[in-house]
């Protein structure tokens, strides 16, 4: 048991920090303006900045120009900064790494757990029992010998926390550095304090017993005020049982009587008030003296849905800010609340202070750190490395180049060769294009070939380490940091606040690292990292605001000591006040309560306490709750629940507001930022005529296609070559099988390079397996030449191939049924045909065979194919057109067309087969169509867009005609 020997109390209707800065002016006038030999220790460092304020004003209230302000801190702080420690001190990190090593040689004790998840509760404890004096050892032997009853968990429990103490003791002290806490304690205990010097505590609600006897020796050498928020003189409400645990019967407590207890504020001492009445009779006698005090100051909103939940504070907000209120708190523990706050109060144009700040892997800083260890992970892949050269992190000299270089690189390499990573793959397609292509500036391959050399040496010594099994954790942050400066983004990092802050993190961390003798894997690294972004917090510059109006967001324990003009607090559930009750993995409470180490319900008793301080910490107050969370019910908080009740039992009233609630369902209360750009004009079924300089004199069979699918589809993909932007493709598509099929089929007949094949002789029932044995090891050379063999694209291809082989024998069977009446003649031949005597139409055709009778085409399809009724009502023109441009070049009849269906059903079969009479019929009709076509673009006829919902589902242009606007 611990205690404090002199406490004074203010009612929470007061300003504490106002009342300090008098009491500051009363009792140092002999030392004014100098008044640094008085110490104010403060919970935060939001409300030291908050009392200097208002020691100044004061300060110039009694006639000083200027003053040597007092200082103010917190306990921690000024303790460290006065006492010198000989040995070098652990950073926080380092003592994680330390205890995660002491747990894995200990395996017996926790078999599957994360050793970083219990490293961290062990490390809390242990620092609650060093400030509380509590040595491990000798509270295991306590602890056995005085209770007897122990359970058998427990006594494991106590085991185990006495084994992990002592390697983390014994490995801290061979080391001969100190750990943090240990430091503090030893300064606590043996630091000197001048006799003339006078201290204030104001506002701490949470002290260990080393802080409270050091707290005790002051008070005994000279001259220490505890001030603290309270109800009564008693600590008999409720919201003032956290003191209980620092006071005793000889504990001098003196309650400052004030005249400025509100009726508001009373009601709420009544709302806590510990009494053998319940709370109805209660209610009831309140509200027979009192007036109602609370419907004016305080109001609650729920919602079960975030989006108006988040409106509605917004809405409060801009209400405030209209009425001048220029300080206006929101107090919350929902980070995902905050964050779409933020961003919709920064679009109403209000500014911003995020006490608590956002966790370090959330800013782009961080984010390029990662992506700089992906390309290290996962050999360079395409995305991460776009990304990292267009982030405004890379470094560049020449800005053009670099985007038309980048845009170039995105476009005619990656996508173009479906590059998904490898650093030789780009540098051997950058090679390749450039071969190609002689249109293009050589600055730009230059510029390319440069850019992936600097990335590939720069991280040259990082690859190198990824490569290995273990190694020190300084090696892996070292190595990291030193791959970041000839790339350049060290320095740009350098140059951003947030990146600042990791580059700092991480040369602070690693002296303190090399300190530490383990060796970790390098997805250990790379999970302690993220742990360490995870973990810091980044804090915005705060704006230097004068009559301007601006939102500060904090936490309860940052909110200690604020006050506000208005303020809201946010998700006010059961999870978040007072959160949930397992907060400690080791221990029960009655075992914590012995121990004189924290509790569950010392949390709750401090939490309530910093509540209630906060229903008087602004006049205007806003509770919120959001009643569902993923589909979850919210319990809202007890607190809140006792408020509500007690308020409606004595004025039979609800402290809904309906006003803010009518406001956040209207529309018009959204802020809505109008854009510059005219909206478009009233779209109309589009029908463009084309210019003349893109009139075409030739078109191809698809392009024909398009035409009679939808002419304004053919203006969009044809005419204006609007095609949409192509992307990396995961995996080998239907598509991509398809062309595969259709390269092997061709080397089955003809001589490719590089490509076994091909097979000269006719395919009979005789030779089927040899031919079958052909086709497969073409196919097999055709696959694997279209992947890249390490990556897992790779497996994908394997796939297709696999399916490919299986159709094989079909293929051959069919094959040699077909070769007993045609004689294949040519593969994927490319031609044209004269519409009249200025256009013409062109295409390839996959196969002519001959026979007797005549041409027969071919065309292969390994996807749908379309049915022979379409080709014959018209709607699909690619075999009859294939008949059409055979002719047109060899003079000889065409007498058959067809589609040989490859994979439908696990079968290969002819479909669609087309002769004779039909086929000319359909050749005349086609020729006619096109040589009116040709004729009306001549005429300006308008390319209307047709809007058939066949069509339009699987359209490339859809989106371009606007077709939702007109099409109803
Ligand atoms: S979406 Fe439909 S109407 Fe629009 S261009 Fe495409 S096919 Fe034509």
């Amino acid at each position: 048991m611990y205690a404090l020997n002199n406490i004074h109390l203010v009612h929470y209707s007061n300003n504490l920090l106002d009342i300090i800065s008098k009491e500051i002016a009363k009792q140092a006038t002999h030392l004014f303006p100098d008044l640094r030999k008085v110490t104010v220790f403060l919970p935060n460092q939001l409300s030291q900045s908050i009392l200097r304020e208002i020691i100044l004003k004061e300060a110039v209230k009694q006639g000083h120009d200027a003053v040597l302000p007092p200082t103010l801190t917190t306990i921690h702080q000024w303790v460290r900064s006065k006492h010198e420690i000989n040995k070098p001190v652990l950073a926080q990190y380092a003592r994680e790494l330390i205890l995660v090593d002491a747990i894995k040689q200990q395996p017996d004790l926790f078999s599957s757990a994360n050793p970083w998840g219990i490293a961290n509760e062990l490390l809390s404890l242990f620092d609650a029992m060093l400030l509380n004096d509590i040595e491990p050892i000798e509270f295991n032997t306590y602890y056995q010998g005085e209770n007897q009853d122990i359970s058998r968990a427990l006594l494991h429990e106590s085991d185990l926390v006495k084994v992990l103490w002592e390697a983390w003791l014994n490995q801290t002290t061979d080391e001969n550095y100190i750990d943090p806490t240990q430091a503090y304690a030893n300064a606590l205990k043996s630091i000197n304090i001048s006799e003339e010097n006078i201290f204030y505590c104001v506002g701490l609600d949470q002290l260990s017993k080393l802080e409270c006897d050091f707290l005790n020796r002051i008070e005994k050498q000279c001259t220490l005020l505890f001030f603290a928020y309270a109800s009564n003189s008693d600590c008999s409400v409720r919201t003032n049982y956290w003191l209980k645990k620092y006071i005793n019967p000889d504990t001098q407590l003196e309650f400052k009587q004030n005249n400025e207890s509100t009726p508001y504020s009373i009601l709420l001492d009544e709302v806590f008030a510990d009494s053998s009445l319940n709370i109805k009779q209660r209610a009831e006698i309140f509200a027979g003296s009192q007036p109602d005090s609370l419907g004016d100051h305080l109001s609650t909103y729920k919602s079960n849905n975030f989006e108006h939940h988040t409106k509605a504070i917004d809405v409060q907000i801009r209400i405030w800010v209209n009425e001048n209120k220029h300080n206006i708190g929101i107090v919350t523990t929902d980070r995902k609340l905050v964050r779409r706050l933020r961003a919709v109060l920064e679009h109403a144009n209000i500014t911003v202070n995020d006490a608590a700040g956002w966790a370090l892997a959330t800013t782009s800083a961080a984010v390029v750190v990662e992506w700089w260890l992906q390309l290290i992970e996962e050999r360079y892949p395409a995305k991460q490395l776009l990304a990292l050269a267009t982030s405004p992190f890379f470094p560049v000299e020449d800005s053009d180049l670099h985007e038309q270089a980048i845009n170039f690189f995105e476009k005619e390499v990656i996508l173009a060769f479906n590059l998904h990573s490898g650093i030789h793959r780009y540098r051997s397609a950058i090679e390749k294009v450039q071969a190609k292509n002689q249109t293009v500036d050589a600055c730009i391959f230059d510029y390319l070939i440069e850019l992936i050399d600097r990335f590939e040496t720069s991280a040259q010594l990082l690859a190198k380490l990824h490569s290995h099994k273990t190694y020190p954790l300084h090696r892996f942050i070292n190595e990291l940091l030193n791959s970041l400066k000839p790339i350049g983004l060290y320095t740009t990092l350098s140059n951003d606040d947030a990146g600042k802050q990791i580059i700092n993190l991480f040369e602070d961390q690693v002296t303190h690292f090399k300190l530490v003798d383990n060796k970790l894997s390098w997805s250990e690294s790379r999970r302690f990292m993220s742990r360490i972004f995870d973990q810091q917090n980044y804090k915005p510059p705060i704006p230097q605001l004068i009559n301007q109006a601006s939102v500060t967001f904090c936490s309860l324990e940052q909110s200690r000591l604020q006050q506000f003009d208005a303020l809201i607090i946010a998700s006010v559930d059961k999870n978040n006040f007072p959160g949930t009750n397992n907060n400690y993995v080791f221990f029960n409470e009655q075992v914590r309560t012995e121990l004189n180490i924290p509790t569950w319900r010392d949390d709750h008793a401090r939490h309530l306490h910093q509540f209630r301080c906060l229903l008087d910490a602004a006049d205007q107050i806003l509770i919120t709750v959001q009643t569902e969370k993923n589909g979850e019910i919210m319990t809202p908080s007890p607190w809140l629940e006792a408020i509500e009740t007690f308020y409606y039992m004595a004025y039979g009233k609800h402290l809904t507001n309906t006003n803010l609630q009518h406001l956040t369902e209207q529309d018009s209360t959204t802020v809505k930022k109008r854009s510059e750009i005219p909206f478009p004009a009233q779209s109309i079924q589009p029908g463009p005529v084309l210019l003349p300089e893109i009139k075409p004199d030739s078109i191809s069979i698809s392009q024909y296609q398009s035409l009679i699918d939808c002419p304004y589809q053919y203006f969009v993909l044809s005419c204006l070559k609007l095609s949409q932007t192509n992307e990396l493709k995961e995996e080998l598509s239907k598509a991509d099988f398809g062309s595969l099929v259709h390269q092997s089929i061709h080397a089955f007949f003809s001589n490719l390079s590089s490509i076994p094949g091909p097979f000269n002789k006719t395919v009979t029932t005789h030779n089927r397996k040899e031919a079958e044995d052909t086709l497969c090891s073409i196919s097999k050379q055709v696959f694997a030449q279209s992947s890249d063999n390490e990556s897992d694209e790779n497996f994908n291809n394997k796939l297709w191939l696999q399916r490919w082989l299986n159709l094989v024998p079909k293929f051959i069977e069919w094959e040699s049924k077909r070769q007993a009446n045609y004689l294949p003649k040519d593969h994927e031949i490319s031609k044209k045909y004269n519409i009249d005597e200025t256009s013409q139409i062109h295409g390839r055709l996959d196969r002519v065979d001959r026979s007797s009778e005549g041409y027969a085409i071919i065309d292969y399809k390994t996807g749908i194919t379309p049915t022979k009724k379409s080709i014959i009502a018209g709607e699909q023109v690619q075999l009859p057109m294939y008949a059409l441009l055979n002719e047109g070049n060899t003079n000889e009849k065409t007498t058959q067309v067809e589609f040989v269906a490859i994979g439908d059903n696990n079968t290969v079969k002819s479909i669609a087969v087309i002769k004779d009479n039909e086929l000319d019929n359909l050749k005349n009709e086609h020729l006619h169509r096109l040589q009116s076509f040709f004729k009306s673009l001549q005429q300006d006829i308008p390319l209307t867009a047709l809007a058939n919902n066949d069509t339009c589902e699987r359209c490339d242009a859809f989106g371009v005609c606007r077709k939702s606007f007109w099409d109803h």
